[in-house]
């Protein structure tokens, strides 16, 4: 998003995505009529709310998919109080997402177990991401 109302009632509450009137990053009509290109363009004119800083140490590459996986699971993780200490987190799947949830999980201090179908994955899950266990969902036993 780069743009939104600011004044309407999703707006009030911090939910500029239902905004009735948002710019999307991509493909809509920006305030002055141009438009939005996205990951296309080399430049990019957005509202400083909807702008965050990323710090010079931390690599491009490992802020990206903080962008879009990260917030797809850090915000209902926030909206739901899922980030105490002391709650064991399942994530069935570890993609792009799935990834990301482990992440926040344990830098929240959660126990975190993996649900997959692929036993590949284990490894990856418990090992590199450090989740606490790992489910294989088409083990019968
Ligand atoms: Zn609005």
């Amino acid at each position: 998003m780069v743009q939104s109302c600011r004044n309407c009632q999703n707006c009030a509450h911090d939910l500029e995505n239902y905004c009735p009137q948002m710019v999307l990053t991509y493909g809509a009509k920006n305030v002055d009529d141009t438009i939005t290109y996205g990951g296309y363009s080399d430049f990019m004119v957005a509202d400083e709310h909807f702008v965050i800083r990323i710090p010079d140490a931390m690599p491009l590459d490992g802020a990206a998919p903080l962008l879009c996986a990260g917030i797809t699971v850090y915000s209902p993780m926030i909206y739901f109080g899922l980030n105490k200490p002391g709650l064991h987190l399942g994530v069935v799947g570890l993609g792009g997402l799935g990834h990301m949830a482990v992440k926040f999980a344990k830098a929240f201090g959660m126990e975190v177990s993996v649900i997959s179908t692929s036993p590949g994955k284990k490894n990856e899950a418990v090992e590199h991401l450090g989740a606490d266990s790992f489910l294989l969902s088409t083990d019968q036993h």
